[in-house]
């Protein structure tokens, strides 16, 4: 042990760590930056520190631009993988800042950008990572759709549809491309919610995806387990990012974000980046169909 992990960790209270509501009313359009967020959400991008869990591991991130899968970008490249992120074309800032980032460490960064709602495109976004990654051994299903809407009644078709392409489809299109690249000791991870087991009454298309996506996790952990692969969940609870201040909650809503938590503040998605590097690395080999949380003192996996 040498340098950096010599110097104690000065403990830190949870509570106070990062900012607690009230905070500022902020609309963007959808899909939304986090770079224009107020504060700017913590994907980790200073603190996390890694020890070398996921050398010369390829990993494919779908949302890796921003929030949760931002998070687990920057923390799968200090660990020592290459790492390609998809996102959808207009969040190219956030997604070079990520690129950027993973270059810093040294390890191959490929952006994929375009919209997970055309089956063609899923195709093609593993064949292309598989491509420039050289392999695939790890698979993180990340993006999705969320949308406020106060009654079912305001729940267009259009919506409906775009709400479940992007959070079933997708990430069926995007396994089922995967799965003959991915040999024995391979991950595949998605992120789920609390709103599968605890939905919001304004998110009723939304939440019953979160159920959905916890059920292919446990399907397809029993269904892949003999083949070598195992496949996990992560379950956030209110975490600041993008996704929230795009239309994914309302005005008043995002004031008192995340205030309802024992902890009494939103989690930040660096809060939650430890967790996919931990599903993802091969010490955790007797964990398939698991669902791991992290939702400030509320929520169920
Ligand atoms: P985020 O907005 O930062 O990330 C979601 C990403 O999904 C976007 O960055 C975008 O790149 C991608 N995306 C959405 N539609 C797409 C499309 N059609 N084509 C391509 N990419 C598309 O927000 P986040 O909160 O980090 O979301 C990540 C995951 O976390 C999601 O699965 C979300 O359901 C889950 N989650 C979030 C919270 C929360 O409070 N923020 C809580 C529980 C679960
Ligand atoms: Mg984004």
């Amino acid at each position: 042990m040498k340098g950096r992990f010599m110097t104690p960790e000065k403990l830190r209270d949870p509570t106070t760590k990062y900012p607690k509501p009230p905070f500022k009313g902020q609309e963007q359009p959808w899909p939304g930056l986090a770079s224009k967020m107020e504060p700017r959400p913590d994907h980790g991008e200073k603190s996390y520190k890694g020890s070398g869990r996921l050398m010369g591991r390829k990993a494919l991130i779908t949302g890796g631009d921003s929030g949760m899968g931002r998070a687990a970008a920057i923390a799968y490249a200090r660990e020592g993988a290459d790492v390609a992120i998809n996102y959808f074309p207009t969040e190219e800032p956030d997604a070079q800042e990520v690129i950027e980032l993973i270059n810093a460490e040294g390890r191959k960064a490929i952006a994929l950008p375009g919209d997970l709602r055309d089956q063609e495109f899923c195709k093609q976004l593993v064949a292309d990572a598989v491509q420039a990654l050289g392999g695939l051994d790890i698979l993180v299903s990340n993006a999705a759709r969320q949308q406020t809407r106060a009654s079912i009644l305001d729940v267009s078709a259009e919506d409906f549809d775009a709400t479940m392409k992007t959070n079933i489809y997708a990430p069926f299109w995007v396994i089922k491309a995967a799965l003959p690249h991915l040999q024995p000791g391979s991950v595949i991870i998605g992120t789920t919610s609390e709103q599968a087991t605890d939905p919001s009454a304004e998110l009723y298309d939304y939440a019953q995806t979160k159920a959905a996506t916890t059920s292919f996790v446990k399907s397809l952990a029993k269904q892949l387990a003999s083949k070598g692969i195992r496949v996990n969940g992560v379950a956030p609870g209110p975490i600041w990012t993008a996704l929230q201040v795009s239309g994914g909650a309302t005005q008043e809503k995002l004031k008192q974000f995340g205030g309802q938590t024992p902890m009494g503040r939103p989690g930040q998605p660096a809060e939650l980046a430890s967790i996919y590097v931990q599903l993802a690395a091969s010490d955790a080999s007797y964990a398939t169909g698991q669902v791991y949380g992290a939702a400030g003192g509320s929520g169920q996996p």
